[in-house]
């Protein structure tokens, strides 16, 4: 009887944490709600109205990464103690599609802060690390970057030829490091670099490298499709030396703590295909209302109403699995094939959704006036960065395969 009493007390739980989870994807808990709703009105005063000037001109919101920093969104996840939020991957999430919303560059540059610089270092850092590369990094006042892809290899990021050699009491790192986002702007990034080609991936280690740095420079700033106002540039490092204490990790878990860390930066990826489709949804909606044809207003026509429902139900699935890989995450629980499909689902619902919105404007969504265009083109990004949509398909494909292993 008691043996009962205890399964049925522990089932309970069970059912009640489950419950309590799932509850979280058709209604949000209170501090999330209101995360969501600071963002958002940020997003709205703040970002919208500047964006195309920004992405016009190529030029980095530092005025409002640093406001960011003050609402505790450039460190969502980092603890209290070490000036950040304290707050879960959920609530991260959240903050970025609101952001991204009003302004994807920034939406990425949060992202990017949070999951590829910050992330690694919570999780593998020391004390000392955490205690050294963390906290500047909360305040919006610096930002870091992740240096993973190479010019010969961006997918296959097991073949990085980037060297690590060790000199005394020293690491000197030789290479290219290619597309790194946030580079022009960055006071830090986690390096990838091989201290022994022969192991392949699993010669590969993380460091951490404060930016300038003798030896370490960038390439131009490249002239990109999307994104313009966050900056991307190769990494070059010629004999940039950095102390024995400045690895991440043990010696050989480069490639580890690189796909944990991407596995978690999808999350954040999906996160701004959302917020990129919700902006241009809303405007496809908006002028479905206003832009009259025939004697009729166009959104009483069924192919546009056709294409609106299509838009949102792509939109709000996309958005569930955002919510589900950010949850499992929160939760613990394995996540990867969930990260994977969130990104897979929200990048090409983004692509989907900002083609539509064009089509839904017509001439006024291929010109400069209004943002469809813009979103158009930010949304693109999303499919090929933090792996590309094919690399996702593979993940999923794997994970599929294992579970109906015979
Ligand atoms: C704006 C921008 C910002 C970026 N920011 C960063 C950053 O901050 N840090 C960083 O480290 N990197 C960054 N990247 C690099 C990015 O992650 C890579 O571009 C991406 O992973 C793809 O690598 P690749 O360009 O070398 O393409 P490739 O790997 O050469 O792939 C080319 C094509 O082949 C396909 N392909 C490759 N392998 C397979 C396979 N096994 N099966 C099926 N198809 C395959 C790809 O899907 C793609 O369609 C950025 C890139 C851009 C454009």
């Amino acid at each position: 009887m008691a043996a009962l009493l205890k399964a049925r007390r522990a089932l309970g739980v069970a059912v009640g944490c489950t419950t309590r989870r799932l509850s979280q994807l058709a209604e949000l808990p209170e501090i999330h709600q209101m995360l969501r709703q600071t963002c958002r009105d940020y997003a709205d005063r703040e970002l919208a109205p500047v964006a195309a000037q920004l992405d016009r001109n190529h030029s980095y919101p530092a005025k409002q990464v640093q406001e960011l920093g003050a609402l505790g969104v450039m460190a969502v996840e980092v603890p209290e103690s070490l000036g950040g939020a304290g707050l879960d991957y959920l609530a991260y999430s959240l903050a970025v599609e609101e952001l991204s919303r009003g302004c994807a560059s920034t939406g990425v540059i949060v992202s990017v802060n949070n999951s590829l610089y910050l992330g690694p270092i919570l999780k593998f850092g020391t004390e000392e690390q955490k205690e050294q590369w963390i906290p500047p990094f909360t305040t919006g006042e610096k930002v870091g970057c992740f240096a993973l892809s190479e010019p010969g290899n961006g997918s296959d990021a097991g073949a990085a030829s980037t060297l690590a050699q060790q000199d005394g009491e020293e690491w000197v790192l030789n290479g290219t490091k290619a597309w790194i986002t946030n580079s022009w702007d960055a006071s830090a990034t986690v390096v990838f670099a091989t201290t022994d080609r022969s192991l392949k991936h699993k010669g590969i280690s993380a460091f951490l490298v404060p930016m300038p740095h003798p030896g370490l420079s960038l390439g131009k700033k490249e002239d990109k499709l999307g994104i313009r106002a966050s900056s991307t540039a190769n990494l070059i490092l010629e004999d940039c030396r950095i102390p024995l204490g400045n690895m991440l990790g043990q010696r050989g878990m480069g490639f580890k703590i690189a796909m944990q860390t991407l596995d978690s930066g999808r999350i954040g990826i999906a996160a701004q295909a959302l917020g990129i489709a919700q902006a241009a949804l809303d405007c496809a909606a908006d002028y479905a209302h206003k832009r009259t044809a025939f004697g009729a207003p166009i959104g009483k026509m069924q192919a546009i109403q056709f294409k609106l429902a299509d838009m949102a139900v792509a939109l709000e699935s996309a958005r569930l699995l955002t919510w589900k890989a950010a949850l499992l995450r929160d939760a613990k629980k394995p996540f990867s094939k969930e990260a994977a499909m969130a990104k897979l689902a929200a990048s090409e619902a983004a692509t989907f959704i900002s083609h539509q919105a064009i089509q839904v404007l017509g001439g006024m969504g291929f010109v400069t006036d209004m943002p469809a265009e813009r979103h158009y083109r930010d949304a693109r990004i999303t499919e090929i960065y933090e792996g590309t949509s094919e690399i996702q398909r593979l993940v999923i494909a794997s994970h599929v395969l294992k579970e109906y292993q015979p």
